[in-house]
Order: C-alpha cells, then structure tokens, then sequence
C-alpha cells in the first residue's frame, strides 16, 4: 500500500523535473495528489517546487482546510479541489508555466488541431480557458466547463493545468502539452498546417483503448476542420457532450486565420 510518505516523495520528484525542464521559474506551479476521498496532500506557496523537501507539503480537507503541515497552502487550492470533486477518477494535478504552451495561452490560441498523432490519441486536443484571476474562485470556475471532457487545459494569460490518474501520468501530459506547442509553433512557423482529417481521426479514437497510457474517462473529443464535429469519444465513456466547449469547428478555422 502507498502511503503518504511514498506521495511526498513523488512530489519532490516530479516539482524537481518541473524545475528542470523549466516549466516553472521561481515560485511558480503546484502539485497535488489525492490521497483518499477526504485529504489532499499539496505544494505550499512561496517556494521552488524544485527545492521542497517532503515536510514542505501540507494537507487538507476536500473543503481546503488545513488539517496537516507548517507551511500555507498554494493559493490556487480551490482548482486542485474542483478537479478532483468534477473527476473522481484523477488522483494528481499538475500546474505549470511551461513557455511554449503559455506562449499559446496568452495569444488566446487553443492547442486543438489534430496535427499529432499521439496527441490526439492521449489528450484529444487542448482547449483554452478564459482568464481568471490567480488565487481566486474566478480561476477555478474557468476551467469548469472543460474539466469533464479533457485532462489539459490551456488557462488564458496564464499556464497549463493536466491531471490523471497519478503524479507521473499527469506529469507526463504536461510535458505532451508543451511538446505538441513546440510542434504547433513550428507549424505555424512554416506557414502551413495539414490537420488529420475525419476518417484517420476516428480511426485514432477507436485506437484509444489499446494504448496502455490512455486511461482517462474523459471523453476527449476532437474535431477536424474539414468536417462536421465529431462524436468521437472514449469508447470506454458513457458521455458524449463534444458541444460543450467553446472550440467548434469553424472558431478553430478563424484561430488559424482560415
Ligand atoms: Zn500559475
């Protein structure tokens, strides 16, 4: 069984990768895992998450109260909570500046072509959230609508936030996000983008289910912009509700100018 010290030690672990791949500058990103249905362990605020030490995090209650650690919790707690109450299967956050993604986020550009394959089999594609002050419930409630149906998200003006079913697969999407805007941004570069139409698109959700690293219940739809939206979702899920989000087809075509 792990326990809370095994948790603590992933933390450290990944805050430092974080750090390294400088997806984070100075006291930036939080982290956190659930550790049942009642606690959270969490990253304080005011430190390097590339320099925490296991003592550093704290826990709290599914309201955010405090019930362990010397150090105050990040300000951005309720984002953490709100995820986890909207998904009961993710089991760790991860936020992040990383720079080319946040690049994109404060162009107010979503990630959401299928110009990769692996992206849209892992992520889907990755909607942008509108701006919400830091620190307070106006952040958290951007995300709301985008949290059922994908596990990244581009937060406007601001950063990225991914989660999964465990630190390291939630990690490892953020690290999918910034390499996939690398790839976005050298397309762009380029002067030319040529996104997987409809009929290789549904071949790629159907191959969801065999790939062992996509373990989500989003549904993750993806759309092409060459045809109508796509029902396409989990095969695994029950829902289906593309609609929601605001990144339909032809919205998708003006951020690109088209
Ligand atoms: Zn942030």
């Amino acid at each position: 069984m792990t326990t809370d010290h095994t948790y603590r030690r992933e933390i450290v672990k990944v805050g430092k990768m974080l750090h390294q791949r400088r997806y984070i500058a100075a006291t930036d990103g939080n982290l956190s895992v659930r550790l049942d249905e009642d606690r959270v362990l969490v990253t304080p605020t005011g430190m390097s998450k590339g320099a925490m030490k296991t003592a550093d995090m704290v826990i709290v209650d599914m309201d955010g109260r405090q019930i362990k650690g010397r150090r105050t919790v990040t300000s951005e707690i309720g984002m953490h909570l709100l995820i986890y109450r909207m998904r009961p299967d993710v089991r760790a956050v991860v936020h992040a500046h990383p720079r080319t993604a946040t690049g994109f986020a404060a162009a107010g550009i979503a990630l959401n072509q299928p110009l990769v394959c692996e992206v849209v089999i892992g992520l889907g594609q990755i909607p942008l959230a509108p701006y919400g002050t830091p620190g307070t419930p106006e952040l958290a409630e951007t995300l709301r609508p985008l949290i059922p149906d994908y596990d990244a998200i581009l937060m406007a003006n601001h950063g990225v936030v991914t989660y999964g079913a465990d630190l390291m697969c939630a990690y490892m999407k953020m690290e999918t996000v910034e390499h996939f805007a690398e790839i976005t941004l050298v397309t762009r570069m380029l002067g030319q983008q040529q996104p997987l139409d409809c009929t290789n698109l549904e071949k790629l959700v159907e191959a969801r289910s065999r790939y062992l690293g996509v373990n989500s219940a989003a549904p993750m739809p993806v759309f092409s912009e060459n045809a109508e939206v796509s029902s396409m979702h989990m095969q695994t899920s029950t829902r289906n509700k593309p609609q929601r989000s605001n990144l339909r087809p032809r919205e998708t075509a003006s951020l690109l100018g088209n």
